[in-house]
């Protein structure tokens, strides 16, 4: 800290020197730099100390200093000899204390020390020693006024801080004003903005009970597709079947003999009955999938049982010598599933394959991944176009042409499949590269 420099000293000793004293704080302040207003502030804050001390009859030196204690400041030191005068004095000055920066009221070693200080402003010029000494040579050669001209000085000042504090009001009210038509704009858009919420919400919610609607609609349509096939075809499977008998009847060695012509007639007959019956088969399959109707029956599957039975049952609709047909052995003994719907599903899958494979393999593996057991069929046949490799999921669909090796299907196997493998709680994808060949995976959850 660097102590503060005396710029000027005088002494206080009755009533008018109050007066001088006010005065020459003013000046000193405004050499320093001070700003007017502050100057006015240090100025009765010197006037009330130097009231309180002259009024007890003793003398008072007064020195005012400028120094730096980090920032630049004014310093003022006003010391008499009356012992223990501190407190009193201290309590009568805590309202002028905020007219300053720090003001402290102590008993010294001759007597009782107030020392107030007042910060610069950080453009006020600065204080080098040459500008102390200038300020110190115009201190010097300052001649007090009278008490009347330091009356009109101060008011002087009053009217202009009475104009400061109108002008001060007067900005007051017009920001008031700004700020009731900034609340009154933004309760607006408020209403405005809660009123269109309020309307997006009423569309929302008519949305919604439309959504509802449409899809209880759906739901009773798509249950009403679901009886019609299953009726149908449950209804025509009698008939069907006794078209088959028939033909078979007619063409027994116990009937009558028929003419060439007649047996081949019959044949086609019976061959169409057959077909006409796969498809209902099929169909009453899906029907029932359809309706949730059916049910699947838990239990501990062996997959190496079915994975044998598999090899055994397709193995003779494998019949190209150019396919090699591998069911490998599953990498998973067990799993917690519907044995007939497995089986079913999987037979699918490898028919399709055998369908679709002039030459290469067409192979089962069942693996572990993670939680799931992946079965596998892939094949090197003819391969799917990435565009239908949704569409060959949906009823009666057949990728054109692809049926150029293996005759007729109904287009009804993969819905099913994925229909049974969904029951099961699993997931029915494909992945296909044309020419090259197909993957078909299974994945069930290994506990559902
Ligand atoms: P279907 O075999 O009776 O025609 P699916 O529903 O089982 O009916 O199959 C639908 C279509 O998907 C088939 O007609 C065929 O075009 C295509 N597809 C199925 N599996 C394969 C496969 N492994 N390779 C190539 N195309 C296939």
């Amino acid at each position: 800290m660097t102590s503060p420099d005396p710029l000027v000293r005088t002494r206080l000793r009755v009533e008018q020197d109050v007066f001088a004293v006010r005065q020459l704080g003013r000046e000193v302040g405004r050499l320093v730099g001070l700003e007017p207003r502050d100057q006015i502030r240090l100025a009765t804050a010197l006037s009330e100390v130097g009231r309180l001390l002259v009024a007890t009859g003793r003398e008072t030196e007064v020195v005012f200093a400028a120094g730096s204690d980090g920032v630049p400041a004014l310093t003022v030191k006003l010391e008499h000899t009356a012992h223990g005068d501190a407190d009193r004095l201290a309590a009568q000055l805590a309202q002028v204390g905020r007219l300053v920066d720090s003001m402290e009221v102590r008993d010294g070693e001759i007597g009782t020390v107030v020392r107030m200080s007042r910060r610069l402003p950080p453009n006020a010029p600065v204080l080098s020693p040459d500008r102390m000494d200038d300020i110190r040579a115009e201190l010097a050669g300052h001649v007090p006024g009278t008490p009347l001209d330091e009356l009109a000085v101060q008011n002087q000042q009053l009217i202009a801080t009475l104009d400061e504090v109108r002008a001060q009001r007067d900005d007051l009210a017009r920001l008031n004003a700004e700020l009731e038509e900034t609340n009154r704009g933004v309760m607006a858009l408020y209403h405005q903005l809660s009123d269109e919420l309020e309307e997006t919400n009423r569309g929302v919610v008519a949305l919604y009970n439309e959504l509802d609607e449409k899809s209880v609609q759906l739901r009773a349509a798509s249950e009403a597709k679901s009886r019609f096939l299953a009726n149908v075809s449950h209804e025509l499977r009698a008939p069907v079947t006794a078209i088959i008998g028939l033909g078979r009847l007619l063409s027994d060695d116990a009937s009558d003999p028929l003419t060439p012509e007649q047996d081949r007639q019959v044949e086609l007959i019976r061959g169409s009955a057959a077909d006409l019956l796969s498809l209902v088969n099929d169909l009453l399959d899906l029907a029932k999938a359809e309706a949730g109707r059916l049910e699947p029956n838990w239990s501990d599957v062996d997959l190496k049982a079915v994975f044998g039975q598999l090899r055994g049952t397709l193995r003779p609709l494998a019949t190209r010598p150019e396919v090699d047909f591998v069911v490998e052995e599953p990498a998973v003994a067990r799993l917690r599933s519907d044995e007939v719907l497995l089986a079913q599903v999987l037979r699918n899958l490898l028919t399709n394959a055998i369908k679709f494979t002039a030459e290469g393999s067409v192979r089962l593996a069942a693996t572990r991944v993670g939680d799931e057991i992946e079965f596998t069929v892939t094949d090197t046949g003819a391969g799917i176009p990435p565009e239908l490799q949704e569409r060959i999921f949906e009823e009666f669909y057949q990728v054109p042409g692809s049926h150029a090796l293996s005759g007729k299907g109904t287009g009804l196997g993969l819905p099913y499949a994925r229909r049974l493998v969904g029951i099961l709680g699993g997931a029915l994808r494909v992945s296909s590269e044309p020419g090259q060949g197909s993957t078909f995976t299974v994945s069930l959850p290994v506990s559902p």
